[in-house]
Protein backbone atom coordinates (compact mmCIF):
# COMPACT_ATOMS: atom_id res chain seq x y z
CA UNK A 1 0.00 0.00 0.00
CA UNK A 2 1.59 3.50 -0.57
CA UNK A 3 0.19 6.55 1.25
CA UNK A 4 -0.22 9.69 -0.86
CA UNK A 5 -0.77 13.01 1.07
CA UNK A 6 -1.97 15.99 -0.95
CA UNK A 7 -0.26 19.12 0.60
CA UNK A 8 -2.09 21.75 1.94
CA UNK A 9 -5.67 22.22 1.77
CA UNK A 10 -8.85 23.83 3.31
CA UNK A 11 -7.31 27.62 4.97
CA UNK A 12 -4.00 26.90 3.70
CA UNK A 13 -3.59 27.18 -0.11
CA UNK A 14 -0.17 26.75 0.67
CA UNK A 15 2.17 28.48 -2.48
CA UNK A 16 0.16 30.91 -4.74
CA UNK A 17 1.06 32.37 -8.19
CA UNK A 18 0.55 32.06 -12.08
CA UNK A 19 -2.86 32.22 -10.87
CA UNK A 20 -2.17 28.35 -9.18
CA UNK A 21 -3.01 27.50 -5.60
CA UNK A 22 -0.55 24.28 -4.93
CA UNK A 23 -3.28 23.11 -2.54
CA UNK A 24 -5.25 22.65 -5.96
CA UNK A 25 -2.64 21.17 -7.86
CA UNK A 26 -1.34 18.83 -4.90
CA UNK A 27 -5.15 17.35 -4.61
CA UNK A 28 -4.75 17.02 -8.88
CA UNK A 29 -1.67 14.92 -8.79
CA UNK A 30 -2.85 13.14 -5.58
CA UNK A 31 -5.82 12.18 -6.91
CA UNK A 32 -4.20 10.98 -10.69
CA UNK A 33 -1.14 9.26 -9.00
CA UNK A 34 -4.01 7.00 -6.88
CA UNK A 35 -5.90 6.02 -9.93
CA UNK A 36 -3.07 5.39 -11.73
CA UNK A 37 -1.66 3.03 -8.90
CA UNK A 38 -4.67 1.54 -8.48
CA UNK A 39 -5.07 0.77 -11.99
CA UNK A 40 -1.79 -1.40 -11.47
CA UNK A 41 -3.22 -3.31 -8.53
CA UNK A 42 -1.42 -1.36 -6.15
CA UNK A 43 -3.59 -0.24 -2.63
CA UNK A 44 -3.31 3.51 -2.02
CA UNK A 45 -4.62 5.84 0.56
CA UNK A 46 -4.97 9.60 0.78
CA UNK A 47 -4.70 11.75 3.45
CA UNK A 48 -7.30 14.01 1.74
CA UNK A 49 -9.75 13.49 -1.29
CA UNK A 50 -10.82 17.14 -1.16
CA UNK A 51 -10.20 20.67 -0.32
CA UNK A 52 -10.00 20.07 3.47
CA UNK A 53 -7.51 21.61 6.17
CA UNK A 54 -5.29 18.99 7.75
CA UNK A 55 -3.43 20.23 10.79
CA UNK A 56 -0.38 18.31 11.00
CA UNK A 57 -0.58 16.07 13.89
CA UNK A 58 -4.40 14.72 11.58
CA UNK A 59 -2.44 14.99 8.82
CA UNK A 60 0.65 12.48 10.45
CA UNK A 61 -1.51 9.90 12.27
CA UNK A 62 -3.24 9.51 9.38
CA UNK A 63 0.03 8.08 7.64
CA UNK A 64 1.57 6.68 10.34
CA UNK A 65 -2.02 4.54 11.14
CA UNK A 66 -3.21 3.61 7.84
CA UNK A 67 -0.82 0.51 7.30
CA UNK A 68 1.32 1.59 4.81
CA UNK A 69 4.90 1.69 4.62
CA UNK A 70 5.70 4.57 2.11
CA UNK A 71 4.13 7.95 1.30
CA UNK A 72 4.63 10.66 -1.12
CA UNK A 73 3.32 14.01 -0.13
CA UNK A 74 2.45 16.22 -2.76
CA UNK A 75 3.83 20.21 -3.35
CA UNK A 76 4.85 22.27 -5.65
CA UNK A 77 7.60 25.15 -4.35
CA UNK A 78 8.06 28.78 -4.83
CA UNK A 79 10.14 31.29 -3.89
CA UNK A 80 12.46 32.02 -6.50
CA UNK A 81 14.08 28.74 -7.82
CA UNK A 82 13.85 26.46 -10.61
CA UNK A 83 13.50 22.38 -10.92
CA UNK A 84 11.99 19.94 -8.77
CA UNK A 85 13.06 18.44 -5.18
CA UNK A 86 12.73 15.45 -3.26
CA UNK A 87 13.04 15.59 0.58
CA UNK A 88 13.97 11.87 2.46
CA UNK A 89 14.52 11.62 6.31
CA UNK A 90 17.53 11.90 7.71
CA UNK A 91 17.21 8.49 9.03
CA UNK A 92 16.85 7.30 5.14
CA UNK A 93 19.09 6.46 3.04
CA UNK A 94 18.32 8.35 0.12
CA UNK A 95 17.91 5.76 -2.21
CA UNK A 96 13.96 6.12 -2.73
CA UNK A 97 14.22 9.99 -3.17
CA UNK A 98 17.76 9.68 -5.64
CA UNK A 99 15.43 7.30 -7.32
CA UNK A 100 12.07 9.39 -7.57
CA UNK A 101 14.75 12.55 -8.55
CA UNK A 102 16.13 10.28 -11.33
CA UNK A 103 12.30 9.29 -12.65
CA UNK A 104 11.51 13.79 -12.59
CA UNK A 105 14.47 13.84 -14.94
CA UNK A 106 13.39 11.35 -16.97
CA UNK A 107 10.24 12.67 -17.37
CA UNK A 108 11.25 16.34 -18.18
CA UNK A 109 11.71 18.04 -15.17
CA UNK A 110 15.04 18.92 -14.07
CA UNK A 111 15.94 17.87 -11.03
CA UNK A 112 17.17 20.99 -8.75
CA UNK A 113 18.13 18.85 -5.48
CA UNK A 114 17.49 16.10 -3.27
CA UNK A 115 18.18 16.23 0.01
CA UNK A 116 17.35 15.61 3.95
CA UNK A 117 17.62 18.67 6.37
CA UNK A 118 17.75 18.31 9.75
CA UNK A 119 16.56 21.15 12.61
CA UNK A 120 18.21 23.20 15.32
CA UNK A 121 17.34 19.86 17.66
CA UNK A 122 18.96 17.30 15.23
CA UNK A 123 15.66 15.98 14.08
CA UNK A 124 14.01 15.94 10.74
CA UNK A 125 13.19 19.50 9.87
CA UNK A 126 9.58 18.63 8.39
CA UNK A 127 7.27 17.63 10.02
CA UNK A 128 6.19 14.98 7.62
CA UNK A 129 9.76 13.39 8.39
CA UNK A 130 9.71 14.02 12.07
CA UNK A 131 6.12 12.69 12.76
CA UNK A 132 5.19 10.05 10.61
CA UNK A 133 7.30 7.43 12.20
CA UNK A 134 8.25 4.43 10.43
CA UNK A 135 7.12 4.98 7.36
CA UNK A 136 9.30 6.64 4.75
CA UNK A 137 8.11 9.44 3.40
CA UNK A 138 8.90 11.40 0.48
CA UNK A 139 8.38 15.66 0.28
CA UNK A 140 8.78 15.65 -3.67
CA UNK A 141 8.08 19.52 -4.67
CA UNK A 142 7.49 19.47 -8.32
CA UNK A 143 8.73 22.63 -9.55
CA UNK A 144 8.45 26.65 -8.51
CA UNK A 145 5.22 27.72 -8.91
CA UNK A 146 6.78 31.16 -9.73
CA UNK A 147 9.51 30.43 -12.02
CA UNK A 148 8.06 30.90 -15.95
CA UNK A 149 10.45 27.97 -17.18
CA UNK A 150 9.11 26.00 -14.31
CA UNK A 151 5.46 26.66 -15.08
CA UNK A 152 5.47 25.87 -18.53
CA UNK A 153 6.29 22.19 -18.16
CA UNK A 154 4.34 22.19 -15.00
CA UNK A 155 1.32 23.15 -16.40
CA UNK A 156 1.46 20.26 -19.52
CA UNK A 157 3.35 17.67 -17.44
CA UNK A 158 2.65 17.38 -13.98
CA UNK A 159 0.18 14.34 -14.36
CA UNK A 160 2.89 12.35 -16.42
CA UNK A 161 5.31 13.80 -13.61
CA UNK A 162 3.53 12.21 -10.86
CA UNK A 163 2.71 9.22 -12.58
CA UNK A 164 6.47 8.67 -12.62
CA UNK A 165 7.41 9.61 -8.90
CA UNK A 166 4.62 7.05 -8.17
CA UNK A 167 5.93 4.01 -10.73
CA UNK A 168 9.85 5.12 -9.26
CA UNK A 169 8.06 4.38 -6.03
CA UNK A 170 6.40 0.95 -6.76
CA UNK A 171 9.54 -0.20 -8.71
CA UNK A 172 11.76 0.29 -5.70
CA UNK A 173 9.38 -2.07 -3.67
CA UNK A 174 8.21 -4.72 -5.65
CA UNK A 175 8.10 -6.04 -9.39
CA UNK A 176 6.52 -4.26 -12.08
CA UNK A 177 5.24 -6.25 -15.10
CA UNK A 178 5.16 -4.59 -18.56
CA UNK A 179 3.73 -6.09 -21.35
CA UNK A 180 4.73 -5.80 -24.92
CA UNK A 181 2.19 -5.49 -27.30
CA UNK A 182 3.78 -5.82 -30.46
CA UNK A 183 7.33 -5.23 -32.46
CA UNK A 184 6.97 -3.50 -36.23
CA UNK A 185 9.41 -2.21 -38.90
CA UNK A 186 6.85 0.48 -39.93
CA UNK A 187 6.09 3.35 -37.86
CA UNK A 188 2.73 3.30 -39.05
CA UNK A 189 1.66 -0.19 -38.13
CA UNK A 190 2.58 0.31 -34.44
CA UNK A 191 1.04 3.81 -34.44
CA UNK A 192 -1.98 1.43 -35.37
CA UNK A 193 -1.71 -0.69 -32.72
CA UNK A 194 -0.75 1.89 -30.44
CA UNK A 195 -4.27 3.72 -30.90
CA UNK A 196 -6.73 0.42 -31.05
CA UNK A 197 -4.88 -0.04 -27.48
CA UNK A 198 -5.38 3.25 -26.09
CA UNK A 199 -8.84 3.45 -27.38
CA UNK A 200 -9.20 0.55 -24.94
CA UNK A 201 -8.12 1.92 -22.43
CA UNK A 202 -4.63 1.04 -22.33
CA UNK A 203 -2.02 2.94 -21.18
CA UNK A 204 -0.03 2.12 -24.42
CA UNK A 205 3.55 3.89 -25.98
CA UNK A 206 6.10 3.19 -28.24
CA UNK A 207 9.36 2.84 -28.32
CA UNK A 208 12.01 3.35 -30.63
CA UNK A 209 14.82 0.52 -30.49
CA UNK A 210 17.11 -0.21 -32.79
ZN1 LIG B 1 3.81 22.80 -0.02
Amino acid sequence: MIIIDAGHGGTDPGACAGGIREKDWTLEVSLHQQSFLNNLGIQTVLTRTSDKGLTPIERTNLVKRCGGSICISNHFNAGGGKGAEVIHSIYSDGKLAKAAGHALTSAGMPLRRVFSRKGRDDRDYYFMHRLTGSVETLIVEYGFLDSTEDMAKLRALRLKLAESVALAVVKKTQSVYVVQAGAFQEKKRALTLCTELREKGYDAIIKEER
